[in-house]
């Protein structure tokens, strides 16, 4: 119920206002988002990279409504780019990319924009070397993704994409990216989504995670486990010795400031470990979603609101 209340506060320009605007929510705030530069963002890569850990860099930022905007957000992802390829960081730092940012869903040509726009990305990280990956946002979104997706690897066949678990359509997705030199993160989905399209039990998720895994790591495609669930990331562990996948195989993903500890020990076990980074000043969604997730988050959000 709470979670469900604070996704749909996610997408309320107002709150999003008064969040935004008060300073008491900066700590929080800076626990999960890695500055508001790109400069800032290429600053925490190079200090988890120099941890053993890989990065994925994210603009915040969804749900663009304006053709300068998407363009504006194509260029930032340019220059994120440039930063790696300065900095040496590929291919250890790779860019994730939202694709309603790049103005996808813009009432005249969006998938055209956005597919150019990616394309343009994609060909930006290829040059230095590195890899894109699409995150994946609410289930009306999926189908367009997708199809975006395909014609990008066309060009760029090591373009990842993010899949759900909690949506009923997944184990599907998961047979059709299964083959060679795919790359699929499967993460639980973060978004409010109605009961036709995915369960409202997170155990019902967490087995459709499981599921979703098992056809992954069986396939020809390079997993991407993004989860900070304990029991899954063992079960996704056990399915890769199952299925004789080394080490460098598949990897590990999880969001910055979320369980750093757990990042460091598998990367100290050998395991590939990517952590998501955003950066950006348009962080009040990814933040909702954030708290969505971990009650105790709240509390502590709420004392800051109410202590002004
Ligand atoms: P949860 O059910 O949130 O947590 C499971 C367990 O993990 C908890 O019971 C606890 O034991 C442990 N845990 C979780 N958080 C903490 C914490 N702060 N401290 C200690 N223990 C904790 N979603 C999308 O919809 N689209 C995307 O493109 C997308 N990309 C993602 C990329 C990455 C790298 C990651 C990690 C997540 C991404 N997500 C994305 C978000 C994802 O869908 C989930 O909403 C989010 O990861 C929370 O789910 P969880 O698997 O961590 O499990």
């Amino acid at each position: 119920m709470l979670r469900r209340m604070l996704l749909s506060a996610s997408n309320s320009e107002e709150l999003g206002r008064l969040v935004s605007a008060s300073p008491l929510t900066r700590p929080l705030v800076d626990r999960f988002v890695s500055g508001e530069t790109a400069q800032d963002a290429a600053r925490a890569a190079r200090a988890l990279a120099a941890r053993g850990l890989h990065v994925s860099l994210d603009r915040l930022g969804e749900d663009t409504a304006d053709a300068a905007e998407a363009a504006h957000t194509r260029d930032a992802y340019l220059e994120v780019l440039d930063l790696i390829g300065r900095a040496d960081l590929a291919p250890r730092a790779e860019v994730s990319l939202k694709l309603s940012s790049l103005g996808q869903f813009l009432p005249r040509d969006g998938e055209r924009i956005a597919l150019d726009h990616a394309r343009a990305v994609c060909a930006g990280a290829a040059e230095r070397g590195t890899t894109v990956t699409l995150d994946m946002e609410d289930h009306t979104t999926t189908d367009s993704t997708l199809g975006i997706l395909r014609e990008l690897r066309r060009d760029f066949p090591e373009t990842g994409v993010a899949l759900q678990a909690c949506l009923y359509r997944t184990e599907a997705d998961c047979r059709d990216l299964a083959g060679p030199g795919s790359r699929v993160r499967l993460c639980k989905g973060a978004y409010r989504e109605p009961e036709s399209v995915a369960p409202s039990s997170r155990a019902e998720v967490d087995r459709a995670y499981v599921r979703c895994l098992k056809i992954l790591m069986a396939g020809e495609g390079y997993p991407m486990v993004a989860t900070h669930d304990p029991r899954l990331i063992e079960i996704a562990g056990a399915l890769a010795v199952r299925h004789g996948r080394p080490q460098g195989a598949y990897e590990f993903q999880m969001l910055y400031g979320i369980r750093p500890e757990e990042q460091q020990r598998l990367a100290a076990a050998g395991e590939t470990t990517r952590v998501y980074v955003p950066f950006g000043d348009d962080w009040y969604a990814y933040f909702m979603r954030r708290l969505a997730e971990r009650p105790a988050n709240l509390a502590f959000f709420l004392r800051s609101l109410v202590t002004k």
